[in-house]
């Protein structure tokens, strides 16, 4: 085990998924563009390279880490995002979509669904959010009213990922209780059933399949529940538990990145006697980054160490997602700064970085009905081949107090090794903050 919980397995599959993302992944995603869709393709590939079954048990056709489900979500999460976020939320959807699926469903169920996820056949969407309840999901109007062994389900359920493209969603509703408190169940429903219309109605800043879904009277099974009625709640708020750290650790992904481009950034242009890296006032802006990442890495390994050893993680996991996004965002922005007019470029990676962050803490959106007749615009369809993605980082001296731990800092960024440019240059750091060890980061 490193610092991080993580076992020598974990660290060699980490080192595996950035090099699958870098040969597979970005190439089918730089042909896709920056369409608001999933890629089904990508889809596919993920599949075949294993990356979509690697937490999910061997009956179900996964690689059997299901003990190790949330740690290996963050790993994914953390390597995809720092590619590409666009990629990331291709698989993370997948994870949001099933962990309901996963912890609660009956067998029979496991047994239908998640084949197909580890296949890369079906897109998975969870429906909480409604136009009148968000951060409140108590709020929630949704209504399934039993009727035998079918449930009447109407309402409207709204900035649903994946909506326009999901085969299943996992449906948590209000159910009709006579006189007693609230009480929620949540269901697997099938978005082409009769009385269900899906309308990708949102754009966001970012490429994102997100839409609303409109349920009239929509008749679900009794055999479609997931988990007992009343328990939906426990459903929802158990899957956002074990989801939370690896939207950290997309976060952290992303920091790293920021970091890594404002590096080769400062190590190339240069001002009036040398290098931007040679001044101060980046130096430190390059070290906040870092200490931001390491902290934020920190900080989602735990949350998600805890949940998978079945203890509560709900507040580490909140600290985690808080901290991460946050840093995230303060990263992005100094390394656009750093970047100067490149940062605000379309085309340049840093500016694709900073959109898809705000969509990750955003919470709100234009609201428009019947996006699919009015279209993208084609500014934001441009494609991706002209985002720069470099595949190669230079080599820093840098410093293990900085880290509070005086362990030796690579073990704590410990997968972080990759090739090096060939003419690698090295950033002295300043005095303060220098040591022996070679970290590359
Ligand atoms: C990119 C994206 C993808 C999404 N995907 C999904 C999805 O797949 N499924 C799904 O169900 N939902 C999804 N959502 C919806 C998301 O869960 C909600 O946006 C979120 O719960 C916040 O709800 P809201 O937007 O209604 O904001 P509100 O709840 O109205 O909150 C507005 C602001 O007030 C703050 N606030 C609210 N309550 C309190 C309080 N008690 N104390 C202090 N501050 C408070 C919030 O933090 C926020 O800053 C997605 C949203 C986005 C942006």
């Amino acid at each position: 085990m490193n610092i991080l919980g993580l076992s020598p397995e974990e660290v060699a599959l980490a080192e595996r998924i950035d090099r699958v993302a870098v040969e597979h992944l970005l190439p089918i995603a730089e042909r896709f563009g920056e369409r608001h869709e999933i890629c089904r393709e990508l889809l596919e590939k993920m599949a075949e390279h294993g990356l979509l079954g690697l937490n999910i048990a061997a009956e179900y056709g996964g690689a059997g880490g299901d003990h190790r489900y949330s740690t290996l979500l963050c790993i994914l999460r953390e390597h995809l995002g720092y590619r590409d976020p666009g990629v990331d939320f291709t698989f993370g959807l997948q994870g949001l979509g099933t962990v309901a699926i996963v912890r609660n469903a009956t067998d029979d169920h496991r047994a239908e669904l998640l084949p197909d996820l580890v296949a890369g056949r079906k897109v998975y969407a969870f429906a909480v959010t409604e136009p009148q309840a968000g951060s409140d999901v108590r709020g929630m109007t949704t209504m399934a009213v039993r009727d035998g062994d079918v449930y009447r389900v109407t309402g409207t359920k709204t900035y649903i990922s994946g909506a326009p493209d999901a085969d299943v969603v996992v449906l948590v509703t209000r159910t009709a209780v006579d006189g007693g408190p609230p009480a929620y169940t949540a269901f697997l429903l099938d978005p082409k059933a009769p009385g269900v219309t899906v309308r990708q109605d949102i754009e966001l800043a970012a490429p994102h399949s997100i839409g609303t879904i409109e349920l009239d009277g929509v008749e679900i099974t009794a055999d479609r529940r997931i988990g007992a009625e009343g328990d939906g709640l426990r459903v929802a708020l158990g899957t956002l538990e074990i989801y939370r750290p690896s939207v950290g650790a997309l976060a952290v992904g992303m920091t790293r990145r920021a970091f890594d481009l404002a590096l080769d950034v400062a190590l190339d242009r240069s001002v009036s006697k040398g290098q931007l890296s040679d001044l101060e006032a980046i130096r430190v802006k390059l070290a906040r980054m870092w200490v931001d990442a390491t902290i934020g890495r920190g900080l989602v390994y735990r949350a998600a160490a805890l949940r998978d050893s079945e203890q509560s993680s709900v507040r580490e996991a909140a600290i985690a997602k808080l901290f991460a996004t946050e840093a995230a965002c303060r990263a992005i922005y100094e390394s656009q700064q750093i970047h100067g007019a490149r940062g605000v470029t379309v085309g340049e990676m840093v500016e694709s970085l900073a959109r898809h962050a705000r969509r990750q803490r955003s919470t709100k959106g234009r609201r428009r009905s019947n996006a699919r007749s009015s279209p993208v615009p084609s500014w934001r369809r441009r494609p991706m081949t002209a985002v720069r993605v470099p595949t190669s980082r230079p080599t820093i001296r840098c410093d293990a107090s900085s880290m509070a731990s005086g362990d030796d800092p690579k073990s704590l960024l410990p997968w972080a090794t990759r090739p090096e440019r060939s003419a690698s240059p090295t950033c002295a750091w300043p005095s303060m903050v220098r040591t022996s060890s070679e970290h590359r980061l």
